[in-house]
Parts: structure tokens; C-alpha cells; sequence
């Protein structure tokens, strides 16, 4: 063991464990990929005032949980703490918003850092898959995505998962709200801290999780009997698009999330076998990300999906995925004259796209065949003293135990027609 361990809050990804993180972050793109999106991939650090302005300077993300650092070059940077603001950062760098572009669609899969408490579900270091439609203000667009999640969802085996939603309005109705959310807030018992934030984003404080804020909040104004026509109408539609779609939700009034910048559409998915890190996802419209980062107008919707809640969600609920073994031959030497014709016939196997590995390291028989088994792989290839002899190898089925002497050149085409 190294005198090193991983640093708190982190943890690593390690085979064969790994392999369920990829097949989830693989079912999350796949519909992604269907639907008209495009991969992105932006750096692992930003400008930190992209997050300030982008996130909100009175979001716990900002004030809290960023990795800010000073360069050599004496550049203020962070880890990113999430990706929609450098996403649409990049689009407005490379001028991709042009008109008759609109929408951007792309998605990003990628790690996230957070300074946080860690517990359960909760890391510092995480990962996420991300969409994020940009420049349409389009209810079809805000049901898209939300049906798209949940098709991923769905494909990973997962059930007991929820989908919560609501409107946070606009720049015409929220204000209002905002004002009527303020008054019946100052006259709360609450923490200075909660006040402070009552003053500067009262909004978050209906996302307080402590019981005895909760409790204060059961008559709180609600922004449904605040929302402007056109937003009421826009939320309709949205609701009726996933309705039709077969999507099931849970209206939330009080749904508000931790980012600055959402308008209208906000939802998220929550997994009921979490505990207190319940959400798996979340997401929704942000129409004026663009102009607070100094871009133009363009209404946009997103989301962004956590792997490794996704993976705890469905351990939760006993779903073993279906993962392929990733080696499909097994070849095993015995002597040097051995090693050196079946490690040419591997090389030959993986480059007709069979999926080939060896015995390495001089093992004798039975030590390779345990190391086979391990591997998952559907046949083994046993070449052996006699076997040189008489030109053959021995082709064993893992699965039924079944073994056959096949003629060493006759390798490549026997195993690629029998794994099809
Ligand atoms: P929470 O309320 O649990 O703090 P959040 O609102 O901060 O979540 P988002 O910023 O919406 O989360 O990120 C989207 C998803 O990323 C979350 O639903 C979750 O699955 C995942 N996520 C966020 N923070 C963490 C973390 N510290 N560790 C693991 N996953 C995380
Ligand atoms: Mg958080």
C-alpha cells in the first residue's frame, strides 16, 4: 500500500465496479444522441467570475463549495462546481448561437467539484452527465429533455424515482412574487443568516431542508398564484407535452433549486431510496444566463443528471445491469514456442474486432484457466506441448464445459463465426 490515499470526499472508480458507472453514463447519452444533441466537452476549470455571475454570488455553490485558486500567471480560476454556465460560455465563444443554428443542442459528461460536507451521495469530487438546449424559448424543448431523463431512467431499470415540477416565472411575474415571498419571510422567526438570504434570494429559502424552517414555511405565497399569463400558459404546455408522452410528475410549488439563474420550467428527480441526498437530477430553464455572462438574449433549458447518485439509486433498488463481459476469447500458452503463435493469433482476433486477452506472466494451466473464468470470457484458446505437435488448438466453451481441437490457422474464422 502507498502512503497516499485519495483525498477526502473522493473516491475512485475501479474495475469491474467501474464498468456499471460507464453503462450508466452511456444510458443517459444514448437518447441524448438519438435526439439531435452534440457532444461537448469544455475545460475542468473556468474563470472564477463565469460561476459568480453565472451560478449567483448568494448560491451555497459560490459562497461555499467552489475550489478557487490563483495561478502562477496570477489568473483567479475554479474547479468547475457544475457545467451549464462554461457550456454556454463555449457556444458564445465560437459564435455557434448564430441565427438559423438555434437551438444549440449538445450534452457534456464530466467531473464536477464541490467543497462539501461529505456523506453519503455527497462527494467532492462527482460526476455528471448534462444537456442543455440552447437559444429557444420552446415548451416542446422544456418537455424534450424532461422525457428524455426519463427515458434514461427507465432503460437503467430504475423505478422508484419521482419527477418534480414547477415554474419559478419570469422577469414580469417573479418580482411581484418575489416582493409577496419577502414580506411573509421578515415576518418569520429565522436565523440572521436565513434573513440575510431572505433579503438577497428569497426564493432559496423555500429549498431550506431544516424542519423548523419548513414548518414556518406551510402558508408561504407560492409563485403558481403569481405566475404571469404567458408563463401560466407555458408551463401548461410543457405539462401537457410529458403528459402525452407518458411521463408521470409531481407538481411542486415550493420546488425552487440552488442556481440563480433558472426561470419558468424547473424540475427534478428524486430517488426514494437515498435518504437526505434524494436527488438524482435536476434541471430546467434559464433565459437570462446568457446576457449575465455579457451574451445576447438566448432562452435556454438544461439539465444535469448525477452519476454516482444514479449508481447509488440503483444499488437502492437491487438492479444488476446488464453488462457485457468485455472479453469474449481467452487464450492460454503453455511454453515459449506457445506464447509466441497465440499471441500473434490475439493480435489478429482483436484486430478482426474480437475481444482477446491472454494468459501474461508464464502462469501453468490451472492458474490461467482460473484467470479465463475470471475474465468472463465465452471460450478459451489452449494451446499446449501435444497440441504444437499436432497443429491443433484446443477451443474450450466456458459455458458448457465442451472442448474441441480446431487447426491453429483455422482460429480467427471458427471464433468469429461462432460469437457471430
Ligand atoms: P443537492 O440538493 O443534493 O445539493 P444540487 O441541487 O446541489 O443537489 P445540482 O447542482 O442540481 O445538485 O446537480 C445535479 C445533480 O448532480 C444532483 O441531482 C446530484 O445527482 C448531483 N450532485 C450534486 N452535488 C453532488 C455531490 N456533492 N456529490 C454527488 N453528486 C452530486
Ligand atoms: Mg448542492
Amino acid at each position: 500500500m502507498s502512503t497516499f490515499k485519495a483525498p477526502k470526499g473522493t473516491y475512485d472508480l475501479l474495475p469491474p465496479e467501474s464498468a456499471k458507472f460507464l453503462a450508466v453514463r452511456e444510458a443517459i447519452a444514448a437518447p441524448l444522441r438519438n435526439s439531435g444533441y452534440g457532444y461537448i466537452e469544455t475545460p475542468g476549470f473556468e474563470n472564477v467570475e463565469l460561476f459568480a455571475r453565472g451560478v449567483g454570488e448568494s448560491t451555497d455553490i459560490v459562497t461555499k463549495e467552489m475550489y478557487v485558486f490563483e495561478t502562477k500567471g496570477g489568473d483567479r480560476l475554479a474547479l468547475r462546481p457544475e457545467t451549464t454556465a462554461p457550456v454556454l460560455r463555449a457556444v458564445l465563444e465560437a459564435n455557434l448561437h448564430k441565427a438559423g443554428n438555434l437551438p444549440v443542442k449538445v450534452w457534456y459528461s464530466g467531473s464536477q467539484y464541490r467543497y462539501e460536507r461529505p456523506q453519503k451521495g455527497r462527494y467532492r469530487h462527482f460526476s455528471q452527465v448534462g444537456a442543455e438546449a440552447i437559444g429557444a424559448e420552446d415548451p416542446a424543448l422544456d418537455a424534450e429533455l424532461i422525457i428524455l431523463a426519463d427515458q434514461s431512467y427507465r432503460a437503467l431499470g430504475l423505478r422508484n424515482f419521482r419527477i418534480l415540477l414547477n415554474s419559478l416565472g419570469d422577469q414580469e411575474c417573479r418580482p411581484v412574487y418575489r416582493a409577496a415571498l419577502q414580506d411573509f419571510l421578515r415576518g418569520l422567526d429565522l436565523d440572521e443568516d436565513t434573513l440575510r438570504r431572505a433579503e438577497i434570494n428569497p426564493l432559496r429559502v423555500l429549498d431550506d431542508k431544516r424542519p423548523e424552517v419548513q414548518q414556518q414555511l406551510t402558508d408561504a405565497p407560492l409563485l403558481r398564484d403569481y405566475l404571469c399569463d404567458a408563463c401560466k400558459a407555458y408551463h401548461e404546455e410543457v405539462r401537457d407535452l410529458i403528459t402525452a408522452a407518458g411521463v408521470v410528475f409531481e407538481d411542486d410549488p415550493k420546488l425552487v433549486r440552488g442556481l440563480d439563474y433558472y426561470t419558468r420550467t424547473t424540475f427534478e428527480f428524486v430517488h426514494d431510496g437515498l435518504g437526505s441526498q434524494s436527488a438524482v437530477g435536476g434541471g430546467g430553464r434559464y433565459d437570462g444566463l446568457s446576457e449575465m455572462i455579457g451574451g445576447p438574449s438566448l432562452p435556454s433549458v438544461g439539465w444535469a443528471l448525477g452519476v454516482d447518485r444514479t449508481v447509488l439509486a440503483l444499488e437502492a433498488e437491487g438492479i444488476e445491469l446488464d453488462i457485457p463481459s468485455a472479453t469474449s476469447v481467452y487464450a492460454v500458452p503453455l511454453g515459449e514456442e506457445a506464447r509466441r503463435i497465440l499471441f500473434a493469433k490475439v493480435t489478429e482476433l482483436r484486430k478482426n474486432g474480437v475481444a482477446a486477452d491472454f494468459s501474461y506472466g508464464g502462469k501453468g494451466l490451472k492458474a490461467a484457466m482460473k484467470a479465463a473464468n475470471r475474465s468472463g470470457a465465452r471460450y478459451a484458446l489452449v494451446l499446449g506441448e501435444r497440441d504444437l505437435a499436432d497443429g491443433v488448438v484446443q477451443l474450450k466453451d466456458m459455458e458448457s464445459g465442451e472442448q474441441t481441437a480446431i487447426g491453429v490457422n483455422e482460429i480467427v474464422a471458427e471464433l468469429e463465426s461462432r460469437l457471430g
